[in-house]
């Protein structure tokens, strides 16, 4: 696996495969990699010929006072797993070459305009997914892979990342992968890390209220308040759980719904002590 810290490194290795007329798969992170980013590369690898994953924490989707600084990193063991799934390239920049003019700051940025990424994550973070927009716009125009593959853990940034894709004609496939869990369920994150050992057990109230959810739904529910409800008392119950959301929403365009007659994505965001955790079930019509 070749390590490439600047934009031309990776243009001249990506258009070498190119003239050899090999796919591209980019798999976009930002490090400190678990199981849920290596399940990424397996699918990039098992659908491209040559896999690029990108390892740089954004500072444009952190707002002041988030977690920038303290963001877990770990580069050494970021390439130890890349390596081992069978990642080709790595891209590794610092913040100036991802952002010329220095500090982490752009004037230029991609900002989906309806309410989209105002719903879920939008409400208390209000700027994120523009600098996720910019930045996975950035490594498109970079990588100009074929199919890009992203997590359903995050799915409203998957939901933002397909519009985008489609507003602007990348031309790109974009992929979604399922969430890969712990043993006991909680859902893999580079946050998880933040947790002390009490914390650890009480995060486990977010894949509880994913299966109660689940449940719920399996049995006829088609109420989205009931199911968002019966979530919310149970994550209530948890003293050391402080809820920013649960809530149910179209799982393409993230507008509200009240009912199940589509494909609707119940979503929360929840603080275990200081670290907001993101958990999500996807149910069908
Ligand atoms: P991050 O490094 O947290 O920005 O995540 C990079 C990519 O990995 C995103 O597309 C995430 O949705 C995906 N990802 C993170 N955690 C998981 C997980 N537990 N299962 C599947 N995908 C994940």
């Amino acid at each position: 696996m070749k390590v490439a810290t600047t934009i031309a490194e990776v243009r001249r290795e990506v258009s070498a495969w190119r003239q050899e007329g090999l796919s591209v798969g980019l798999v976009p992170t930002m490090g400190y990699l678990h199981e849920g980013h290596a399940s990424l590369v397996d699918a990039a690898v098992a659908a491209c010929d040559r896999v690029v994953a990108s390892d740089f924490v954004n500072p444009t989707q952190f707002a002041p006072g988030e977690d920038l600084e303290s963001y877990p990193r770990d580069f050494d063991h970021d390439c130890a797993v890349l390596e081992e799934h069978g990642c080709d390239l790595v891209f590794y920049p610092s913040v100036d070459e991802m952002y010329p003019d220095g500090g982490g700051k752009t004037d230029t940025y991609v900002e989906i305009l309806n309410d989209m990424p105002k719903q879920l994550c939008g409400k208390t973070r209000p700027t994120h997914f523009r600098g996720v927009c910019t930045v996975v716009s950035k490594l498109f125009n970079i990588v100009l892979p074929d199919k890009a593959f992203f997590g359903q853990k995050d799915a409203q940034q998957l939901a933002v990342i397909r519009k985008m894709a489609r507003d602007l004609s990348y031309g790109i496939e974009i992929v979604g992968c399922p969430i890969v869990r712990e043993d006991d369920g909680l859902a893999k994150s580079s946050r998880n890390t933040y947790l002390n050992a009490e914390e650890r057990k009480a995060a486990l109230v977010l894949s509880q209220a994913v299966k109660l959810g689940q449940s719920l739904v399996a049995d006829g529910e088609r109420d989205t308040r009931k199911v968002v409800d019966a979530m919310t008392q149970l994550i209530k119950r948890e003293p050391l759980a402080r809820i920013d959301y649960v809530d149910a929403v179209d799982a393409i365009t993230m507008d509200p719904v009240d009912a199940i007659d589509g494909d609707v994505l119940f979503a929360m965001a929840v603080y275990i002590g200081t670290t907001r955790l993101i958990d999500n079930f996807l149910a069908e019509a």
